[in-house]
């Protein structure tokens, strides 16, 4: 696979799929910029090579035509910004206009492509409109982790109108990473998992049985294992038609040899509110009525314990409703006990998929893990074990 640092760009006019599917708000702001950032490395070698770089991405969910709301052309001011020149913009992705400003594009020049999505071929991977945005670049980069799970026409389809195609640096260091857990973990490992559902998990958790020494697990998915296993929970979040899968994974971890750790203690609501009244019952003793929106007192100190003491840590998923702020203090203690394995133990710690990375900015604590993934299903169905069509389409 080539990569950004091994090619050289001079001359060439690189049409880089990116992700800048920012939040914006009424606007037309951007309220977080984490993934334009993402991006500096590699278009930055690009325009230091001698080359000019062609930006192509998708934001939102428009419904197959132009909307403002999703117009890139929002983020033009920031980008000029971010790489200290003028960004070019066109307002067509295809076309006569992307081509004649593309052939204009002069070495350290960028120009930036009107939302992907507004033409519903891009989702649809239609091999017609992968091939006319093809003819804007000569090299085509791939840098857009967060779509790569998608066989989309611009992140995967593309590929094969390329002799060259080239792995971007965020790409090349979510693979790294997401490697570097499953295939070089040091022990003891342990993998958090949490957030809402068993079903959105259950392949990842099968996988890493065969891998982790402890699998924590919290959030909402907690109460499904908990009544399967005849425990009271209350009107807490429960997939009653996942029962079965939870006891088969108990049973699987057990012969596996791993220590499956649940929360002893649970934060109740009597409403889904961050006002509602608040009581800690302990797991499985949830009174009808209530439901565990956070783990408890008890279960923080012991799952902080776990953390504390592993070399590697993989955590997806929160403890509880962290945009609560009543609900939160499960998951930022999680958070604290993941950056003080990282810092004091010398853990290697990888947060990712689902809002697992929200959570731990939310905490205050994103830049002192190892490392926080942009890519939340493409995190998953890679750790899953499954090939990824716009990285395949690299290969
Ligand atoms: P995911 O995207 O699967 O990581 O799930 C994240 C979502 O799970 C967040 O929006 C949380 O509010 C939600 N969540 C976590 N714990 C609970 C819980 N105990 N009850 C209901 N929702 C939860």
């Amino acid at each position: 696979m080539k990569t950004v640092d091994s090619y050289n760009f001079a001359g060439k006019k690189a049409l880089v799929r990116v992700d800048f599917n920012v939040p914006l708000d009424s606007n037309f702001t951007i309220t977080d910029d984490t993934r334009i950032k993402a991006t500096i490395p590699t278009i930055t070698k690009i325009l230091n090579d001698g080359g000019s770089a062609i930006l192509m991405s998708h934001l939102g969910r428009p419904k197959g035509g132009p909307e403002e709301k999703y117009s890139l052309k929002h983020l033009v001011p920031t980008l000029s910004e971010t790489f200290g020149r003028e960004v070019k913009f066109a307002d067509d992705c295809i076309g006569q206009s992307a081509i004649d400003q593309a052939a204009a594009l002069q070495p350290g020049e960028i120009l930036l492509l009107e939302n992907l999505r507004f033409y519903k071929e891009e989702e649809k991977g239609n091999v017609e409109f992968a091939e006319k945005l093809s003819k804007l670049g000569d090299v085509w980069v791939n840098d857009a982790f967060g779509t790569a799970h998608r066989a989309h026409a611009s992140t995967a389809v593309i590929g094969q109108f390329f002799e060259d195609r080239v792995c971007g640096y965020v790409m090349l260091a979510e693979i790294e990473n997401a490697d570097k857990i499953l295939e070089k973990a040091e022990k003891p490992f342990t993998a958090i998992m949490g957030g809402a559902k068993i079903s959105d998990k259950i392949l990842i958790i099968e996988r890493l049985l065969d891998k982790v020494d402890n699998l924590i697990i919290g959030g909402g998915m907690t109460y499904t294992f908990v009544k399967a296993q005849g425990g009271s929970i209350g009107k807490s979040l429960l997939e009653a038609d996942k029962q079965e899968l939870a006891l088969e994974i108990l049973k699987k971890a057990k012969e596996k040899g791993v220590n499956i750790i649940f929360p002893v203690d649970n934060l109740c609501a009597d409403a889904f509110s961050n006002d509602a009244n608040r009581q800690i019952a302990a797991a499985g003793e949830i009174p009808d009525g209530w439901e565990g929106l956070d783990i408890g007192p008890e279960s923080i100190k012991q799952f902080a314990e776990v953390v504390k003491n592993s070399k590697t840590i993989l955590w997806n998923g929160p403890m509880g409703v962290f945009e609560f702020e009543n609900f939160a203090k499960g998951t930022n203690a999680i958070a604290e006990a993941v950056v003080e394995a990282t810092e004091k133990n010398g853990a290697f710690s990888l947060i990712g998929g689902g809002d697992s990375a929200s959570a731990i900015n939310q905490a205050g604590y994103g830049d002192r893990v190892s490392y926080v993934s942009t890519g939340g299903g493409a995190l998953l169905e890679y750790m899953e074990g499954k090939e990824l069509p716009g990285v395949a389409a690299l290969k």
